[in-house]
């Protein structure tokens, strides 16, 4: 049994690559063959050109805070261990991902350099979270 009560990812057929992925410690986004643009979140056509000749590619893991903000007041119980860090990350590939940042927020610029950590919360899930580079 898990003591994890936060919410969990529910893998659809389209994100289950990704889910997988996280699970291997390994970060991949969607490619499109149309246009050439790297794809986040997970979906079934490319939402620059509408194509749907996607191809999961592994990126590298790293990118920059775009924007971030630090909850100190939880919106529900699960998330009463705060503070932390809700930050927006653009990767080098391009896409930005809404995630946790691991740092103190002190030490937090915008635009400082991250990087990826996978956080196995429970035997069967791993989130992704950045932490500085
Ligand atoms: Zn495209």
């Amino acid at each position: 049994m898990s003591e994890y009560h936060k919410p969990l990812p529910k893998p659809s057929p389209v994100s289950a690559p990704y889910w997988d992925a996280v699970r291997r410690h390994e970060l991949i986004l969607q490619k499109c063959g149309g246009c050439g643009a790297f794809i986040y979140y997970p979906r079934p056509r490319c939402p620059q050109c509408l194509s749907e000749n996607l191809e999961w590619r592994s990126v590298s893991g790293r990118g920059k805070l775009y924007s971030y903000t630090v909850v100190r007041r939880a919106s529900s119980r699960a998330f009463a261990d705060g503070p932390y860090v809700l930050a927006i990350v653009e990767l080098d590939e391009g896409p930005r991902m809404t995630t946790n940042l691991i740092v103190e927020p002190e030490r937090i610029k915008i635009g400082m350099p991250v990087t990826v950590v996978f956080d196995d919360v429970t035997p069967e899930h791993t989130l992704v979270k950045f932490k500085p580079a």
